[in-house]
């Protein structure tokens, strides 16, 4: 029997009742709504076809009604400009798609190695992901960066091979892949059909049905049974796998293990096997694999039933916030700046609701402030709405503390309640896990006992998101002095759009220095400014976020005896300085202990202390060497004297002062940042990258073969590899990718040493 389902206008009708109903009047969190919710997001290796699979998704659902291509820079997560441009995703934006009576909220992550912190971000508010493989390429060096971090966030998975229109596209080596590399359970749940070569359809192993997609754009398809008699081959190979998939699941889920053992027919139902697939997957172990091609537009539509059907709803979503109860929480994941509607900050909502014009409290920094003006996102474009329920994402306006990263209440009152509660479940044996965030494990690392459960559940609930470090800076000016303040507007403002931007002014010449993840992000900074911000910036050239470490130790004695403004200021401080690996941020300044200073430092007045503590930190910005920050040093204060009246920040400044001494009495050497690399090219081009790369300082860790693909892992400097895309575009024809990712700092030889600080001095 064959059955014809194709997408109609009544979708369109269906979406706007579903819209008004979810946003307009829903005074109170219904859990039929709820549960037909999903907040996922789409994660990739760059370019195994993220956008254009949102794209078909928004097609498809009716949300628009013609579809964008990424080549032709129409697609409409990729709205901003640049992006167009360049053809990658950049901004996380927020889509709502309509689906089978529910509804999919998008999170569009960027791809782009420089922009990982944003996919933090947007990780922290998923519910569920889909990872999209490249199916001719199976697991590449960004997909296990993000598998690694969605399990970090404990966020369920199901992988999409795309891209099976291929020739060279393999599900076997797809999913032999996610075994071997991912370490994962997988749960195949399609085979591709193949007609004369081409891609026409799949097989569903649960049902054991054929679907063939009828149409150019592929809004009809048929589905249609297997059987035995009709389909030989393709029948046994289905049936092959559909027992497979019967006996992973009953290996690793007890109730359809059960349901096997007390069924006499030993026939499962589809339902039945559905619903362990969906078991399996929201408790992480084991991960669907669905099929399909989402440029020739095969296979979309079974991944969002796929979506609808195995990925939690917020019901069942991170437990953290269930400590809220019916109270409104909601963590803030993007906050941008839209010309016509000023600051718009995205809210994910977990609990209760949010309205428009409401106080909300922001916990992470322990102050109220005042929303304005409510909506829901398509992309770019913005629906006003009176409340968005939990669940949902909400965009909210005219917010001016809150950041990318921070959790919001109603009043100060709810938090502390939540607090209570939430501490009383970290009382109870074996919660911790589950409740735990990984932006949390760094900072209880940095806490020298174990904390109490009314402390660990200030650090869950108060904490934004982990920032990575920035490998490159570069200074930025712009055209005049005219435009310096509206300069430092624009950048405060991308700043909070994005915290892995970080602005610093350089006291000694003036300048500002931005530091970020990569070239493109600077890049990127600048273009934005140049375009939304209408200054004409000017970026210096881009330099290496180089670190210095102490070769030896040093001492030194200070001593200030001079009339500022009227004032006498006096004051001998003695400090010394050593190595220390991994030095804890609070363990930086220590105080003498032996009987004659600690007598001198019992003196110490807890504001003095503070302005020492102001000067150390001073100092450790600008090393001796080149002036970038020093790490991995303890500094001692050993004597500390002062005359009446003298000023706070004569002791700061007096302090970096002579701890400049003391750094450059110790010496100091420059640590270089160094990243994994991961190059995947062509056999036949393989010798020529191999040949350069050895030119590069770098350290091949493994090669291996994949497909006709040579895959090379090393361990490179990172001013090596500056401007390497290019190059490996030239050396491979355009044939080979590559990824990379911020590893640690090291110690450089001499010569190349010689060489930085050449390349950053001039001489
Ligand atoms: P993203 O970087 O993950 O967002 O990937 P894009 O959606 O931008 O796709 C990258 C490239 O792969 C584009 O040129 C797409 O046209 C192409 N592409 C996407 N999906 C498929 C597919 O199913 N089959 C083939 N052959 N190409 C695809
Ligand atoms: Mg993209």
């Amino acid at each position: 029997m064959k059955k014809l389902y194709f997408l109609s206008n009544y979708r369109n009708f269906f979406k706007n009742a579903w819209a008004t109903r979810c946003y307009s009047n829903s005074t109170k969190n219904n859990v039929n709504e709820m549960e037909n919710i999903r907040n996922i997001g789409i994660l990739a290796h760059i370019d195994a076809g993220k956008t254009t699979t949102t794209e078909r998704m928004l097609f498809y659902s009716g949300t628009i009604r013609s579809m964008g291509e990424v080549h032709h820079g129409n697609t409409v997560t990729d709205y901003m400009e640049q992006e167009r441009q360049r053809g990658i995703t950049i901004t996380s934006a927020a889509v709502t798609i309509p689906w089978r009576g529910g509804q999919i909220n998008l999170i569009d992550t960027p791809g782009h190695i420089d922009f990982t912190m944003e996919v933090e971000q947007s990780l922290a508010v998923l519910d569920g992901a889909v990872i999209v493989l490249d199916g001719s390429a199976g697991v590449e060096a960004q997909t296990l960066t993000v598998w690694r971090q969605a399990s970090g966030y404990r966020v369920p998975r199901i992988l999409y091979l795309n891209k099976m229109d291929r020739n060279d596209a393999f599900v076997e080596a797809c999913v032999n892949s996610v075994t071997e590399k991912l370490q994962a359970t997988p749960l195949l749940l399609h085979h591709t059909v193949r007609h004369e070569g081409r891609l026409i359809g799949l097989i569903d192993l649960i049902n054991l049905e054929e679907i063939i997609w009828t149409q150019g754009r592929g809004q009809k398809f048929t589905r249609r049974k297997l059987t035995e008699k009709d389909d030989g081959h393709k029948w046994e190979a289905a049936v092959t796998d559909h027992r497979q998939l019967v006996d992973t699941l009953s290996s690793i889920d007890d109730e359809i293990a059960e349901t096997i053992i007390n069924n006499e027919s030993l026939e499962l139902s589809a339902r039945d096997i559905e619903n362990a697939v969906r078991r399996s997957t929201i408790k992480m172990k084991a991960f669907p694999i669905l099929c399909g091609s989402s440029y020739k537009n095969i296979g979309v539509q079974t991944l969002m039933d796929g979506v609808m059907s195995y990925l939690p709803s917020p019901l069942e979503g991170h437990e953290l916030y269930k400590c809220f109860g019916e109270e409104l929480a909601g963590r803030a994941f993007k906050v941008i700046h839209d010309d016509q509607r000023g600051v718009l900050t995205f809210v994910r909502m977990y609990s209760g609701e949010m309205k428009k014009a409401q106080k909300i409290y922001n916990l992470g920094q322990d102050r109220s402030e005042q929303t304005g003006a409510l909506y829901v996102a398509l992309a770019d474009e913005y629906r006003p709405v009176e409340s968005v329920a939990a669940g949902n994402i909400a965009v909210v306006g005219s917010l001016k503390a809150t950041m990318t990263g921070d959790l919001v209440t109603s009043t100060q009152a709810a938090a502390n309640r939540a607090r209570g509660r939430l501490a009383a479940l970290l009382r109870l044996p074996g919660r911790v896990e589950e409740l735990m965030l990984p932006s949390a494990k760094q900072r209880l690392q940095a806490l020298d006992s174990e904390p109490e459960p009314e402390e660990l559940a200030e650090i869950l609930l108060g904490i934004g998101t982990t920032v990575p470090e920035p490998v490159f800076l570069c200074s930025i000016e712009p055209p005049s002095a005219m435009h310096q303040a509206a300069l430092e507007t624009a950048l405060e403002q991308l700043q909070r759009e994005d915290p892995s931007l970080r602005v610093n002014a350089d006291d000694e010449s003036g300048q500002i220095v931005l530091a970020g993840m990569g070239e493109l992000h600077l890049e990127i900074i600048k273009e934005r400014i140049i375009r939304e911000y209408k200054i004409d910036v000017e970026l210096g050239p881009l330099q290496i976020a180089y670190r210095e470490a102490l070769v030896s130790s040093g001492k030194n004695t200070l001593t200030v005896d001079r009339k500022i403004g009227g004032a006498r200021q006096q004051l001998k401080v003695t400090m010394s300085a050593k190595t220390v690996k991994g030095v804890a941020q609070d363990k930086i300044l220590r105080l003498d202990k032996t009987a004659e200073s600690a007598s001198n430092l019992a003196h110490l007045h807890p504001r003095q202390l503070q302005a020492v503590r102001q000067g150390v930190a001073a100092a450790l910005l600008h090393g001796p060497k080149l002036g970038c920050p020093v790490v991995d040093v303890q500094v001692t204060l050993h004597w500390f004297e002062s005359g009446r009246g003298t000023s706070d920040s004569v002791v700061t400044a007096s302090v970096a002062q002579c701890l400049r001494k003391v750094f450059e009495e110790a010496d100091s050497i420059l640590l270089e940042p160094v990243m994994s690399l991961e190059v995947v090219c062509p056999e036949t081009h393989s010798q020529r990258v191999l040949a350069d790369l050895s030119r590069r300082r770098v350290e091949v860790q493994h090669i291996q073969l994949r497909q006709h693909n040579k895959v090379i892992e090393c361990i490179a400097p990172l001013s090596e590899v500056v401007g390497y895309s290019s190059t490996l575009r030239s050396l491979s024809s355009g044939l080979a990718t590559f990824s990379m990712q911020f590893h640690s700092h090291r110690q450089m030889a001499p010569q190349h040493e010689q060489l930085a600080v050449k390349n950053v001095t001039g001489f």
